[in-house]
């Protein structure tokens, strides 16, 4: 066996290296059977090591790995080594590096690598989707409940009566967690460098705010509110949307303050709105939310936002919708849909989801939420996270 032939050494290995080693050898003789070579091949070695690594590189789990190698085996076979003929997780392994050529120019082809992405019913479950499925199982199982009269701050964590909420409070925390040093052996808060063996007022908290907040988050609570809305029934063309909402607390809980829908194929804004909410604002969590007021004149009601996007024309039941951590987005909205893509399940770190900042800057090099969040940049970053991991040029705005 030829022992110089070794994998490259990448910061996250979707396998263990003694196994990207094996295959890296077996797919080295393969490359050697198709073309027919039975000495030693420099060529045919640099080659192997270049398509591990791209297959390494484009999986995340070690089953990944194993099947878009299976594939690479099949396709060798298939095609007796024509290289131009063959792709990994869709990009083509020849001519990306010159002209970059999106091999998927056409709507078509698309909407075909955009269905592979799409959320299964056991991702919805694990990450706690409400789903029509859901909603039907549990309006068939369950009775109505009163809300709760006592709910829990999700700032301080302090319970408090939930019809007491407009009435001023002092609401004081960390907005970081506490972490652990070995050297001090206390525990310092990330947020201001606070101890917990300080004396300092500052310890209880280094944000004040004059309100509890609170959030609503399972079913039986959030449609006690407002009732759910299917897409199941809505007609219409097949579309790619990417959607992000703001949200601020309000007497009803957490709702929907901004929402930003804009186009997959055009790069276009569909819709961009302040929304009224429900409820009474409490706060408008505007160092997150980066919206500052509702302004009567130039504002749309909850039901108004609503029955403008759900339609034919914008949110139909053949859309895709893309997002990041989007059971809250279609929590506030009070939407379910069946065709999701979410990057933070796409691009998970572990058993733990990525921030969207994160990975905006680790897949796209791009800073985002720098201050304050914007629906629409971080709309358009999903939707370029998804166009980057399919090969798609982020400049393509005219299709075929
Ligand atoms: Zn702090
Ligand atoms: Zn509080």
């Amino acid at each position: 066996m030829n022992n110089q032939l070794r994998p490259v050494d990448l910061v996250n290995q979707p396998a263990p290296f003694q196994d990207r080693y094996k295959i890296l050898h077996k797919l080295y003789d393969q490359l050697c059977k198709c073309y027919n070579r039975t000495g030693r091949s420099k060529r045919l070695e640099l080659l192997a090591v270049k398509l591990e690594a791209q297959v390494a590189k484009s999986s995340k789990t070690p089953q990944s790995y194993r099947f878009t190698m299976g594939i690479l085996f099949r396709d060798l076979l298939k095609y007796k080594g024509d290289l131009k003929k063959i792709s990994i997780a869709d990009k083509p392994l020849i001519g990306t590096s010159k002209i970059t050529p999106s091999v998927i120019t056409t709507k078509h082809a698309a909407l075909e690598a955009l269905g592979k992405l799409l959320m299964t019913e056991e991702q919805f479950k694990k990450n706690r989707f409400i789903t029509r499925k859901k909603i039907t199982q549990e309006d068939r199982t369950s009775s109505t409940t009163q809300l709760p009269d006592y709910v829990v701050c999700v700032r301080c964590g302090l319970k408090f009566q939930r019809k007491l909420i407009m009435t001023p409070a002092t609401c004081r925390y960390h907005p970081m967690k506490k972490q652990y040093n070995k050297i001090t052996k206390v525990y310092e808060y990330h947020c201001c460098g606070e101890t917990s063996n300080s004396t300092s007022e500052l310890r209880f908290g280094c944000k004040t705010y004059t309100h509890h907040v609170y959030k609503h988050d399972s079913y039986e609570e959030l449609r006690q509110i407002s009732s759910f809305v299917d897409t199941g029934s809505e007609e219409g063309q097949s579309n790619v949307l990417a959607l992000d909402c703001e949200m601020g607390f309000t007497s009803l809980g957490y709702e929907m303050i901004r929402l930003t829908i804009v186009d997959f194929f055009t790069c276009e804004t569909v819709f961009d709105r302040i929304v009224k909410p429900l409820g009474k604002v409490v706060d408008l969590n505007s160092e997150f939310s980066g919206v500052h007021k509702i302004d009567p004149n130039d504002c749309l009601t909850y039901g108004e936002t609503i029955t403008q996007v759900v339609g034919p024309d914008i949110i139909n039941k053949n859309t895709i919708l893309i997002g990041h951590g989007f059971e809250n987005d279609l929590n506030v909205m009070r939407v379910t849909h069946d065709k999701v893509i979410d990057t933070s399940v796409l691009y998970p770190r572990g058993h733990m989801k990525r921030s969207l900042k994160d990975l905006s800057f680790e897949l796209l090099s791009r800073k985002i939420q720098t201050g304050e969040h914007d629906s629409s940049q971080d709309a358009i970053a999903t939707m370029d996270i998804i166009k980057k991991s399919l090969g798609i040029s982020l400049e393509q705005k005219e299709w075929q």
